[in-house]
């Protein structure tokens, strides 16, 4: 049975899969980088999303060369707004290492891949499907979804529950349009809410449809995020400007600019705030105008902001200038 559904969806994939630029419909990719770019981009990001990232990525760093002469300032200013910017300093890192160790092209084996900042089982899996049409098993939140209601799954699940199932389908011959194939069916056809059923080229075979239990698959592990407070600083001159510092410690936000802020108690009173939600976190700043700098940092005017890369969160406290 996994055979005939492999050979349906491939046929399903070749009238209706997604033209997208980062893939060619019929086997691999004919550049690796375009596809790395991609995938790094795509993970948790929308498709809509990356679409203008990365032609706008591509323009500006036509390849891994390029990249890797690039300054990180630049990188993360093209980088800015999809957020999760440890990716694009990832991406920066390793087009280096590239350079140095690889003569400027990503290995073919799956084992090198791993060795690079920044690629994980599921981008070196990608571009071993991709980009060199290899038989490799890519689950995504698409795939997770088309195949637990396939298979009727009703139990909470984790991308390991469904690898072996996913794996069996894989098609050991077209990897690429495979690994296309069923992530454009959730995408498009086994939608989160009302899947289009009678477009469904695995309708005949799906437990889900069956029983009619479709929109109650997949039951996905939620993660509580944990409520945290602060206050960020907006302190302006008389010259207009405000007073930013760039993030130096390590960690998520790293090379990026930000006014002052502090996390701590909630200040009684009335504020402006902004909200981020981060992976486990959900940030709440309140915007706090102070006269008297407290703090170090540069004094920027608001018309030279775009010079500087700002995480999500800070271009959130932009907008409410
Ligand atoms: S029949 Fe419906 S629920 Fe089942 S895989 Fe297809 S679109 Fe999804």
């Amino acid at each position: 049975m996994p055979h005939n559904l492999t050979e349906q969806l491939l046929k399903w994939y070749q009238k209706n899969g997604r033209d997208l630029p980062w893939r060619v419909k019929g086997g691999a990719h004919s550049n690796a980088y375009a596809v790395w770019i991609s995938e790094i981009m795509l993970q948790q990001t929308t498709v809509a999303t990356v679409m203008d990232y990365f032609n706008r990525w591509m323009t500006k760093f036509p390849s891994i060369e390029s990249l890797a002469k690039a300054d990180l300032n630049e990188v993360l200013l093209t980088w800015q707004g999809m957020g999760y910017y440890t990716r694009a300093r990832k991406i920066h890192e390793c087009a280096k290492v590239l350079m140095q160790k690889y003569n400027g092209q990503l290995p073919h084996t799956r084992d090198e891949l791993l060795k690079l900042p920044g690629i994980g089982p599921y981008s070196a899996s990608s571009i071993c499907c991709f980009a060199y049409n290899m038989p490799e098993t890519v689950v995504d939140g698409n795939v997770m979804r088309v195949i637990a209601r396939l298979y009727g799954i009703t139990k909470e699940i984790v991308a390991n529950d469904i690898y072996p199932l996913a794996q069996e389908l894989t098609s050991q011959q077209h990897g690429a349009d495979y690994a296309s194939a069923i992530m454009d069916l959730g995408a498009t056809v086994c939608t989160p809410i009302h899947p289009k059923c009678a477009l469904c080229p695995w309708a005949k075979s799906c437990i889900a449809k069956q029983k009619g239990i479709q929109e109650q698959i997949p039951q996905i592990k939620k993660i509580n995020k944990k409520e945290m407070y602060g206050q960020v600083y907006l302190i302006q001159n008389n010259q207009g400007e405000y007073l930013i510092r760039q993030r130096t410690e390590k960690g998520l936000l790293h090379g990026l600019w930000e006014f002052p802020w502090t996390e701590g108690e909630k200040l009684s009173g009335k504020f402006t705030t902004v909200t981020h939600i981060f992976t486990h976190i959900k940030l709440t700043l309140q915007i706090v105008h102070e006269e008297h700098p407290k703090f170090d940092g540069i004094w920027v005017h608001p018309k030279n902001f775009k010079d500087y890369p700002f995480s999500k969160l800070m271009q959130k406290v932009i907008q409410k200038i």
